[in-house]
């Protein structure tokens, strides 16, 4: 019977131009045996691009003596150099420089197998982990996002192009992440975080993971102070809360992204950051969004992320991560964040590309099957966190566009299901010149509620139901010209009411300008005006309420209830302001 040896061979590679001599084969072999157990095979390759020193590679472990790896290795050991409070950054590098030594340490390297599209798969890299970056020999940058028993899928980061076929790939051993600090407010980046407004680098305070697992309920508490939009639409009907997330819904040009700049305008001054995240669009519409908040100096608070139509679309699906991790940054020290998704309908596209690329099963819509997950795991991480942990929070305003206004196909429905209620914009609205087009009987706010101010949360009184009430009638009153009077009345109120609703974009009323509209307007002070008039007197009632009542503007924004004397002083002097 022949014996059988369990000793396991070792192959050990040695790259270079000139061929090793015999003493250094020796202190190979001896490094090696006392890194390995095994029984080494020594042998060598040509390689004249390696002008001095040798690689050696054994396994999938490669150790660099090669002039470009030391060079290499003393880089990194540079831009490691951490700070230190008081000692200037020469020092530290000069420090660094003197007690640089070069050091065997083994990168595991792969080889691509295949590439294009945005998309490499690799092999080699056993103890690669999901969501870790790799770097391609020409220094772009991938993510792996698939994990298969002979390959390893990545998703690039750069131009697949430069990529060869064959060549080699290096582990970091990092997990995808993006630099955060609040050197980004003022900012745009792109997803990876690095600047596009030609103002120079920013210094990074920290290095997030994208993905990280979201607050428990443990972390959290309840939605209790509110996050105004400066609509009266929605903050009158649909409040939000921070710490929410909140659907903006509608087809393509129905004004959804203006709702959500308008509710970063209406953010000035009051500390809280905000995010805007593009996904997917031209960057002429981007550059438009970033002059509205430059115009309005909501810069200096706002980080804007770009990952446009024309940028590889891996990056379009890192995205929202990014943002989603530079948001965490602030929340984590307490600060309020409002971040805006726009939009994840692009989003989800571009996943669908990314998977049936790397050769998953296409589902419903052929979106993959975790595409839901993948959604519930972003808008998640938003949430109001306890006081414990600091008590900062992060409110979502997602972006889907719909097709046709049907909110039963799959992404809707999806990101529905997932957010705390959701603002429904409709194009027939939109085009009758109602705007914002907010669809009231489709549009909910499920948590916002509790997070309204008192004076607000009484002064909506009956207001989603007048105005449901009034669309019935309307419906039903379309072809009937012969109506009672209390209907006609009826009919002109509801459409004072819609009136008041309209809103130009860009003009945040405050909170107190709200409750002194509603309670007019609820009041019926408002609804004898030919309805071209309303929003003028609108607006004629405010500034005389500005100029003649501050003491009543100041008694609402202080947060006092709106007992029945201020209501009635409210409309007392409504009819003063309103005589003239
Ligand atoms: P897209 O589908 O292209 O992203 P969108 O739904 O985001 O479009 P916006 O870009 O916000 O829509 O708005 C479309 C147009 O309507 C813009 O020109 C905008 O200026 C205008 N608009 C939006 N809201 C209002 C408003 N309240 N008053 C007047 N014009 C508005
Ligand atoms: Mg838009």
């Amino acid at each position: 019977m022949s014996e059988f040896s369990d000793r396991r061979v070792v192959q050990a590679l040695i790259r270079s131009a000139q061929p090793p001599s015999r003493e250094q084969r020796e202190r190979f072999v001896k490094f090696v045996a006392h890194n390995y157990s095994g029984e080494i095979r020594l042998s060598w390759d040509k390689e004249e691009s390696i002008t001095d020193g040798f690689i050696l590679q054994v396994g999938s472990d490669l150790y660099d003596w090669s002039l470009e790896g030391r060079i290499q290795q003393m880089k990194e050991a540079i831009e490691n150099v951490a700070d230190e409070p008081g000692v200037p950054i020469t020092t530290l590098i000069r420090q660094k420089i003197e007690s640089f030594q070069l050091e065997a340490m083994p990168r595991e390297v792969g080889r691509v197998l295949t590439v294009g599209d945005g998309i490499a798969t690799v092999d080699g890299l056993s103890g690669a982990a999901y969501g870790e970056i790799l770097v391609f020999e020409n220094g772009i940058r991938g993510m792996i996002q698939d994990l298969r028993k002979d390959y390893i899928g990545c998703v690039l980061f750069g131009d697949d192009g430069q990529i060869l076929a064959g060549s080699r790939v290096y582990r970091t051993h990092r997990q995808a992440g993006v630099p955060v600090g609040s050197s980004y407010l003022g900012r745009v980046v792109d997803a990876l975080g690095e600047p596009i407004d030609d103002q120079g680098p920013i210094r990074a305070d920290d290095y997030m993971p994208l993905e990280i697992a979201a607050p428990g309920i443990i972390d959290r508490q309840a939605v209790n102070e509110p996050m105004e939009t400066g609509l009266l639409c929605i903050d009158a009907m649909f409040p939000i809360g921070r710490g929410q997330r909140e659907l903006i819904i509608g087809d393509r040009q129905t004004g959804k992204t203006t709702i959500a700049l308008d509710t970063i305008l209406n953010q000035k001054g009051n500390g809280v950051i905000c995010i805007y995240v593009a996904i997917g669009q031209k960057n002429s519409s981007v550059a438009q969004t970033v002059k509205i908040l430059s115009e309005h100096g909501m810069m200096d608070q706002t980080i804007v992320v770009v990952s446009s139509a024309s940028d590889p679309v891996p990056l379009q699906y890192i995205a929202p991560y990014s943002g989603t991790a530079m948001g965490e940054y602030f929340m984590n020290q307490g600060k309020d964040v409002l971040i805006v998704y726009d939009d994840l309908s692009k989003h989800a596209t571009s996943y669908r590309t990314i998977s049936l690329l790397l050769g998953r099963s296409p589902g419903r819509e052929a979106y993959p099957g975790d595409i839901f997950y993948l959604h519930s795991r972003l808008l998640e991480r938003s949430a109001h966190l306890s006081d414990e942990m600091g008590g900062g929070s992060m409110t979502a305003l997602p972006i889907v566009e719909t097709q046709a206004g049907d909110v039963s196909a799959y992404i809707p429905t999806n990101i529905i299901s997932i957010t705390d209620g959701q603002i429904f914009l409709e194009s027939d609205l939109f085009f009758s010149g109602q705007r914002p087009a907010v669809n009231v009987g489709l549009s909910v706010s499920r948590v916002g509620g509790s997070a309204q101010t008192k004076a607000m949360k009484s002064a909506t009184g009956t207001l989603r139901l007048d105005l449901s009430q009034y669309r019935e009638m309307q419906v039903f009153t379309q072809f009937d010209s012969d109506l009672d009077d209390l209907t006609k009345a009826q009919l002109a109120y509801g459409q004072s009411l819609m009136q008041l609703l309209r809103q130009s974009q860009h003009s945040p009323l405050s909170m107190e300008e709200q409750v002194v509209v509603l309670v007019c307007a609820l009041g019926h002070k408002l609804q004898n005006y030919p309805l071209e008039e309303v929003r003028d007197v609108r607006a004629r009632l405010l500034q005389g309420m500005k100029d003649r009542y501050p003491l009543i503007m100041n008694e609402i924004s202080e947060g006092y209830k709106l007992t029945q004397e201020l209501r009635e002083a409210i409309l007392l002097a409504c009819d003063e302001i309103l005589k003239e």
